[in-house]
């Protein structure tokens, strides 16, 4: 699903690596978290599978395709099997839950049909099935993360990337919305999330690939936060 062979990352020639000689290989179905403090490269690494930018050098395939291959018309195809999930939420906070989560089908075209059936269907799956005409402003902080949930699965993408889901939720909404990816997840749904919450990771006992100064220092199956290196 992602593959990194002798990854590197560095932003402007002369500085340091954000990352350096990574190595990985992601399965499809997988959950994983990418930990490491401030500026050790995760988000750098997320930027990279959805081809925000290129590594300097190196392969990384995404979906099996080498993403420094891939040609621009390809893109659409990649990005729409990826679904985000923001620290920020980054919604459209004067419109209703249920826009929020039909705008981002319409902007792949779908049918308003399809809209029409699918979305209560994804915001029953987040638990928010009678919030859909509420406005965005109007929710706390964990309900708003969970339409940006609904958001990222409304299209039925392959993978989910979440970089720092829980940042701004206090313990236990966090942790009702990492048992929301974890839900998802079990559907089938590769996850991915960048994460500082310990907690969160300790309790999961997922895959973690643990980095600092932008190298690959950890990989550990059923991995603990503070064990990983
Ligand atoms: P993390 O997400 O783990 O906090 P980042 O991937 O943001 O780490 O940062 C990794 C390194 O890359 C850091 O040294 C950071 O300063 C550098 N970096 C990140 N984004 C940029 C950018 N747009 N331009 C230059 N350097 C950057």
């Amino acid at each position: 699903m992602v593959e990194a062979q002798n990854m590197y990352m560095r932003y402007h020639k002369g500085e340091q690596y954000a990352l350096e000689n990574v190595n990985f290989t992601i399965d499809r179905s997988e959950f994983v978290f990418f930990v490491g403090s401030s500026g050790a490269g995760k988000s750098t690494l997320l930027k990279l599978i959805i081809r925000e930018i290129l590594p300097s050098s190196g392969k990384l395939k995404v979906f099996n395709r080498d993403v420094t291959r891939l040609p621009r018309h390809r893109l659409p195809y990649l990005r729409r099997n990826i679904g985000m999930v923001f620290q920020d939420f980054r919604l459209m906070e004067e419109r209703t839950v249920y826009d929020n989560v039909a705008f981002a089908m319409i902007v792949i075209g779908s049918s308003r049909k399809e809209i029409r059936r699918r979305v209560p269907h994804v915001l029953k799956l987040v638990g928010l099935q009678d919030k859909a005409k509420v406005k965005i402003t109007d929710l706390s902080g964990g309900e708003q993360q969970r339409v940006g949930l609904a958001r990222a699965i409304a299209n039925r993408p392959a993978m989910i990337i979440a970089d720092e889901p829980t940042g701004n939720l206090d313990p236990g909404t966090a942790l009702d919305i990492m048992n929301l990816l974890h839900n998802i997840n079990l559907r089938g749904t590769t996850v991915l999330v960048a994460t500082h919450n310990r907690d969160i990771v300790d309790r999961f006992k997922k895959r973690v690939l643990y980095f600092e100064n932008g190298q690959l220092v950890g990989d550990e199956l059923k991995g603990i936060y503070s064990n990983v290196h």
